[in-house]
């Protein structure tokens, strides 16, 4: 479209709101015009009917005043009497001047024109003023009538051949009642000169007016006649006749027997209102009638104020609507102005980008051939303007990538613009890679393909170098033998290597739902949050510790962790890389050292009190043995003296053999020697037996031994190494003897599940339980001092174990001090 040819609209619907406005102010300056008229004309229509009724009313008033003066004259006796005298004898000067006398006062007073004394032949006898001494043709012939009647008579108007003026008569018929009341001597003939008396009354108006008028009309024959003057002819009274077919004229209305108000033509040929009525008692008819003109003046006066106001009102709509639309026009050439200023500010840009831009910028036609490049495509495809425009897409595609045209382009149809990668080909034939965003332009009504390309050969190679580096970091993390982890700020698990699950235990999908806490043992959650969150706020550059992890299968294990934070470009916290080092052996062997250093720090202090102990518990025996061995010697001694020296190197004797058994047991035990000798065992009668040496050996009563068996003794038969079994029982029931001082020991056994349940119990001092994990060992003695109460090696019990787990079995303590010690042991039940 060519924008300078653009024309603002026409402002139709200003044109017909302006039309509308101006009608309708012309429909209601008419509405309101006829409306006052009409209000107008009634409003006259009732004045003029006023006006005329209230003439009539003047008119018959005037009559009957009229005719009530003949009936007044015609009734006084003394007047009648003297006319008829007169009559009678003419000739008498005295009483004709007399009568004339009161004639004259007559016609003063009453406003006659001049009086006639007629007698009762219509012959006139006198008169006054003299002159006007005849009756005229057209009173004459209403003489006799009125003779006959006796009544006084008004005539109508009328102008006679022998009285030139138009006048009417009061006849008066005078009758002298004194004679004979029937008889008429004379009449009386007051003529009225209406100009004098009757125009007055009609022609009088109540307001001023310019046209307004009232007439009397009578018909004569087919003509209608103007009894008064009129108000615009002068001199016509009697003498206007008009046709009765003039029917527009309302006083040929009115003679029509058409009363009240109408429209008319008046005999001036003006239009007129008027108003008719009938004058009762008489053949006259009122008009009362006023120019159209006059009635409507006022009316056109304001009128004319209401069209010159109209005429402004509609004057001023068509300014304001000219104000809108030059408003408008204004406008649209300034919105033109700038979109033309927009237009060519694009224009400048768009060719300034085409030339400078540094993408290649190509417009296609639908067939896909080059119609326009900018400077930098032609740079780029090194062709030159002449061969490049009009070549076809395909010559500057790869040709690997031809096959690929038909779908890009069905891409950009679809969506109207579509952005993907390819291979473009300069002239050299070399090629490189492009970025092409393609979209659909539509110029005059034909499609184009504007097409913006990139040459991304630097950015492929970036990416590629990115992507390369990117692949090797991955599989750095990915085949690390370190552990190695990735959280989130909020230590939420976005990543873990190979390694770190095989350590933990758990696939990495699964560890993407923890966090640390998940599986880092309870103890070091607390110091773990601590410290993350110092590292979070940049107080340490990097968080290590060693702590216990939690495996998927429960099992502990020892992690060195270093934990370090990744910042985002910005500075901000974005990632904390974890490195896990399974020291777990290393803490074991550590553990493993200090536990073999304690064991051997334990071992020497038990040999030192070993040595301590059986040095003493040797050299007791020893001492006894040497010293009454030297007294045997000595002469004079007696038979009882000398079996007693005997007895005591005998028992101390059998001391020291226990002592050294003891220690050859434990040597055996500890070098692997002790071989087990299974034979047949009666295992009731072997603990009577031993019941029996116990409760032999025992120095007090303070003590009962008892024995419970668990087994018949059909069955109590059984294999085993009995003399081993019977060495562990005499040991725990010697111990058991040496730490009670009172109260019972028992002893026995019963069967359990294939296992014979053998137990010691007494009553004595009792062991502490932090010594009893310990006894057990060797050399352990709860009381390991110098100055100890009880003897003893501290070998028997670990000789117990030793030969109870030979057996197959296991040995335990439970006690309680100073109420006494349980030991129980079991060995396998083999029925012999
Ligand atoms: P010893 O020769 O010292 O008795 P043992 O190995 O038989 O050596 O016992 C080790 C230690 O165990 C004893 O010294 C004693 O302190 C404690 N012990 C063993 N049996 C009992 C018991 N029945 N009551 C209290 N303490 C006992």
């Amino acid at each position: 479209m060519n924008a300078e040819r653009q024309k603002p609209p026409t402002p139709w619907p200003m044109i017909i709101l302006f039309i509308v406005i101006s009608l309708g102010t012309v429909f209601v300056g008419f509405v309101y015009n006829n409306y006052q008229k009409k209000t107008l004309l009634s409003e006259t229509q009732l004045e003029l009917s006023a006006i005329s009724d209230l003439k009539i009313r003047q008119i018959t008033q005037w009559r009957l005043e009229r005719l009530g003066d003949g009936q007044f004259l015609g009734e006084n006796i003394l007047m009648v009497r003297k006319f008829s005298e007169f009559i009678q004898n003419p000739s008498d000067k005295a009483l004709q001047k007399d009568i004339i006398q009161s004639l004259k006062s007559l016609i003063e007073n009453f406003d006659y024109k001049n009086v006639l004394l007629l007698d009762n032949q219509g012959n006139v006898k006198l008169a006054y003023p003299d002159q006007y001494d005849l009756i005229g043709d057209h009173l004459r012939p209403l003489l006799s009538d009125i003779i006959k009647n006796r009544k006084a008579v008004l005539t109508d108007l009328h102008k006679a051949s022998l009285v030139g003026f138009v006048h009417l008569d009061l006849i008066v018929p005078l009758i002298d009642q004194s004679l004979n009341d029937t008889l008429v001597i004379g009449l009386l003939a007051l003529r009225v000169d209406p100009q004098k008396v009757l125009y007055p009354l009609v022609q009088s108006w109540p307001t001023p007016s310019k046209s307004a008028e009232s007439l009397l009309i009578r018909r004569d024959s087919d003509k209608i006649v103007y009894l008064n003057e009129l108000r615009h002819i002068s001199n016509v009274g009697l003498i206007l006749k008009k046709s009765m077919t003039e029917e527009m004229l309302p006083a040929v209305m009115a003679i029509r027997g058409i009363t009240g108000t109408v429209n008319g033509i008046d005999y001036r040929n003006v239009p007129v209102v008027a108003s008719m009525k009938k004058i009762p008692g008489i053949n006259w008819f009122m008009v009362t009638k006023i120019d159209r003109d006059e009635v409507f003046s006022v009316l056109n006066g304001q009128m004319k104020m209401v069209i010159i106001i109209l005429i402004l009102f509609i004057f001023t709509i068509g300014l304001f609507l000219g104000f809108l639309w030059w408003n408008q026009r204004a406008r649209f050439y300034r919105e033109k102005y700038e979109t033309e200023l927009n237009r060519l500010a694009l224009v400048k840009h768009f060719n300034y980008i085409l030339k400078f831009a540094n993408d290649i910028i190509l417009l296609l036609d639908k067939d896909l051939n080059i119609v326009e490049a900018n400077d930098r495509a032609l740079e780029s495809y090194m062709y030159s303007r002449e061969e490049f425009i009009g070549m076809k897409l395909e010559k500057i595609r790869a040709a690997e990538t031809l096959s690929q045209i038909t779908e890009q382009i069905r891409k950009v149809d679809e969506n109207e613009s579509a952005t993907f990668e390819t291979i473009h080909v300069r002239k050299d034939n070399s090629v490189f890679p492009i970025e092409i965003s393609s979209r659909v332009v539509n110029i005059e009504g034909s499609k184009y393909y504007q097409t913006i390309g990139r040459d991304i050969t630097e950015r492929k190679s970036v990416e590629d170098t990115l992507k390369e580096s990117e692949e090797r970091f991955r599989k750095i993390f990915e085949e690390s033998p370190f552990s190695m982890l990735i959280t989130g700020k909020d230590f939420s698990i976005i990543r873990a290597n190979l390694s770190f699950s095989n350590l933990i235990g758990y696939q990495e999908e699964e560890l993407k739902s923890f966090t640390f806490r998940n599986f880092t043992h309870p103890d070091h959650i607390s110091d773990d949050e601590v410290s993350l969150m110092r590292l979070t706020a940049g107080e340490i550059p990097v968080y290590h510790t060693e702590k216990r992890y939690i495996r998927k299968d429960e099992s502990i294990i020892w992690g060195s962790t270093t934990v370090n934070v990744i910042h985002s470009q910005k500075g901000e916290v974005q990632f904390f890389l974890v490195m896990v080092e399974d020291v777990t052996s290393r803490r074991k062997a550590e553990a493993d050292l200090i536990a073999s250093k304690e064991k051997a720090e334990e071992s020497d202090r038990l040999k030192t009190a070993f040595l301590h102990n059986v040095s003493h518990e040797i050299r007791t025996p020893m001492n006894a043995i040497i010293g009454f061995s030297t007294l045997l010697t000595e002469p004079g001694l007696s038979e009882p003296e000398h079996r007693q020296y005997v007895d005591i190197i005998f028992q101390s004797s059998n001391q020291l053999l226990s002592i050294i058994n003891d220690i050859v047991d434990i040597a055996n035990v500890e070098s692997g020697q002790v071989k087990l000798n299974i034979r047949e065992m009666n295992l009731n009668s072997s603990l009577k037996r031993l019941n029996e040496q116990f409760s032999y050996k025992k120095k007090t009563n303070n003590i009962a031994i008892t024995l419970s068996t668990g087994l018949t003794d059909a069955k109590a038969i059984l294999l085993t190494d009995g003399t081993k079994l019977i060495q562990i029982l005499s040991n725990l029931i010697s111990n058991s003897l040496k730490f009670t001082p009172q109260g019972h020991i028992k002893f026995g056994y019963s069967l359990k599940d294939n296992f014979l349940e053998f137990f010691v119990e007494d009553t004595g001092i009792g062991i502490s339980s932090e010594h009893t994990g310990k006894i057990f060992d060797r050399f352990y003695q709860v009381d390991g001092t110098g100055s100890r109460q009880f003897g003893g090696t501290g070998l028997g019990l670990s000789i117990c174990k030793a030969y109870v787990e030979l057996l197959g079995g296991h040995i335990s303590v439970t006690s309680e001090p100073e109420k006494g010690s349980l030991f129980i042991f079991t060995i396998p039940y083999l029925p012999a």
